[in-house]
């Protein structure tokens, strides 16, 4: 697994080149050369790293695909799509989203009021915006705001009572009135883990005989021609695309049984998200089933198919993928700050004038083992290694005789491992799996990698340079906040080998992957670790450029953002070191000096790294 599965998961986005991860797009910028850049700015921590061109791609993908199928199924309809606000509000995605989308109309969907009012305020005139959960009559009428001040916005109800207030706000009003779309509840269901947002039993939706009423009271009303998108989203992460299909036969069928009620100015199937990403790293395409190719034809055909039966116009097709947009553009990189088993350096050693014979013994053995006698030395030492733990257990040996020969044997495997790392034995691997190395990342798993915490969900992780040398040591990963779940453990299913780096002399950096979509939003303060460093990369075909930075909060702001007054806070503090007693004036002006600085920087941990 030297390339860490590069090829399965990175959708040739990167590549490996000189030892290091780059970019595979224009100037192929490496990734430690950005984060080294950005870094000799002083900046400490995580940092997270935001690559538009990849927004792009994705877009681009998503329309090109679709357009192809409708090509090639002489569909009559459009390809439209929104993105999710959800999966990430945060400014500088949203703004790579709209503008990267600009030429295809990309619009956004929104499920709060507030996520109501930042579509608003972020999209264009003309491109759609779609709302969908629950919603109050202030919500609807924002709705009503919206398409009044130009907008193309369309409200999906969730239940009657939503379109009870849709015509009391029309009736109260003579506001321009939004677009209407029904989310219908659906029989079939969706896969992955995800998957509780379709089915019978679902959270959202009508079911057909409430679509029914919705239809009669629209034409009571004489506001049927309002009802313009029929809407369904079957969970995230889908990674199945038979329930899919029953979906859209089943929406496409409801869209055309409409139609046939009068309608008519139901033109629009909006076929929500759920597009899945490849987050494995190890076995090939094990998150989904079909591919963006399969996809976008199922969706066309089965439309097709369903509206020539029937006889119905072919309905416009708008998606709300959200993962499948971001997940990608987002790399998080973390420095390592600590090895656990440094401990076991041979500068370490302490001889005696005399030792145990035992240890005059692993000393021979380290320095004799050769790729001939690996296998037999090693078995030697690990022999010798259960003799002088009971040696010292009864009393014969000291802690340092002990210390020593703790440092030998782990030189011995080591070495052995690395002589044997072509073809390692099957004891071998066991030993490797044993002899964990515990890397302490400079970052939070409940911050930066929160879908790992709550659900499990492994994102590819590698280091992003000494891609030249076998990584050897089986690698858990800690955090630095103090929760025992913040631990990527090792998985030997899944195993992560690392370098064995020596700190003291070089950095190492570790990247997680794909974490673009959801992770930002849900990620929490926990042990008020904030959100990382961020920085948008932009790339040329000459150079690449450092923009939109947002440094990590400071910790005054920090305690400010929970609630806490900053300013009584550093006044607190300062004024108990004041009344203490310093020998020297001096040092109390240094030490209240070292203070302010302290809680004016980022409260991850800027020791080394
Ligand atoms: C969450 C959500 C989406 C986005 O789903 P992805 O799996 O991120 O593509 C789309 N539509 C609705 C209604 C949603 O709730």
């Amino acid at each position: 697994m030297r390339n860490f599965g590069l090829n399965i998961w990175s959708n040739k986005n990167f590549i490996i080149e000189d030892g290091q991860i780059k970019l595979n797009y224009k100037c192929m910028p490496s990734i430690l050369e950005i984060t080294e850049n950005i870094r000799a700015n002083g900046v400490k921590g995580p940092i997270l790293l935001r690559f538009p061109h990849l927004i792009k791609k994705q877009i681009r993908t998503l329309y090109s695909y679709f357009d192809k199928a409708i090509k090639d199924n002489n569909y009559k309809g459009s390809f439209n799509a929104v993105f999710p606000l959800k999966v990430n509000q945060f400014p500088n995605a949203v703004q790579a989203i709209t503008s990267q989308g600009k030429k295809f109309n990309y619009g956004l969907e929104a499920g709060s009021k507030a996520e109501l009012i930042l579509a608003m305020s972020q999209t264009t005139i003309g491109a759609h915006i779609t709302v969908n959960g629950f919603k109050d009559k202030e919500m609807i009428t924002l709705g009503f705001i919206a398409a009044q001040s130009g907008h193309n916005i369309t409200l999906t109800i969730e239940g009657l009572g939503e379109l009870e207030t849709i015509i009391e706000v029309a009736k109260e009003c003579d506001l321009k009135v939004p677009n209407i779309g029904i989310r219908v509840r659906l029989h079939s269901t969706g896969s992955g883990i995800w998957a509780k947002s379709g089915g019978m039993d679902a959270k959202f939706g009508l079911t057909s005989t409430e679509i029914i009423e919705a239809i009669t009271i629209l034409s009571k009303e004489k506001m049927l021609n309002h009802l313009t998108m029929i809407h369904f989203h079957i969970g995230s992460q889908m990674s199945d695309i038979a329930p899919l299909k029953r979906a859209l036969r089943e929406a496409g069928n409801i869209y055309a049984e409409l139609r046939k009620m009068g309608a008519d100015e139901l033109n629009n199937i909006n076929i929500g998200g759920g597009l899945a990403v490849e987050y494995d790293q190890h076995t090939l395409s094990t998150s989904r089933n079909y591919s963006i190719d399969e996809f976008s034809s199922s969706v066309v055909f089965l439309l097709g198919e369903i509206m020539n039966a029937k006889k119905v116009k072919h309905p416009n097709i708008f998606t709300e993928s959200g993962r499948f947009i971001v997940a990608s553009h987002a790399v998080l990189i973390t420095p390592v700050l600590e090895l656990f088993s440094q401990d076991y350096q041979e500068k370490l050693l302490k001889f005696k004038k005399v030792n145990p014979p035992i240890l005059q013994e692993l000393v021979e053995l380290n320095k004799m083992l050769s790729n001939q006698n690996c296998i037999e030395y090693l078995h030697d030492a690990l022999d010798h290694m259960e003799s002088l733990l009971t040696l010292f257990d009864l009393g014969y040996i000291d802690l340092q005789d002990r210390s020593n020969g703790e440092i030998l044997v782990h030189n011995i495997i080591k070495k052995a491992l690395y002589l044997k790392s072509a073809n390692p034995t099957d004891e071998l691997e066991q030993l490797q799996v044993k002899l964990q190395e515990r890397y302490l990342i400079n970052a939070s798993i409940f911050q930066s990698l929160p879908d790992y915490w709550g659900l499990d969900q492994h994102f590819p992780v590698m280091p992003i340079h000494h891609l030249n040398s076998t990584p050897l040591r089986a690698a858990s990963l800690w955090d630095i906040t103090c929760d025992s779940d913040g631990e990527i453990g090792f998985n030997p299913d899944k195993p992560l080998y690392l370098h064995d780096i020596n700190l003291d002399e070089e950095d190492y950096f570790l990247g997680f992957f794909n974490v673009g979509a959801y992770q930002e939003t849900l990620g929490m303060d926990h042990n008020l670790f904030t959100h990382p460093s961020e920085y948008t990369i932009k790339i040329d075909d000459e150079k690449y450029s450092i923009v939109n930075e947002v440094e990590s909060k400071n910790i005054l702001d920090i305690l400010e953002s929970k609630g806490y007054d900053k300013t009584n806070i550093l006044e607190k503090l300062k004024n108990d070191l004041v009344i203490s007693d310093f020998i020297t004036e001096k040092e109390k002006n240094d030490t209240l000096a070292k203070l302010e600085t302290f809680v004016e920087q980022n409260g991850y941990l800027r020791t080394t790294n």
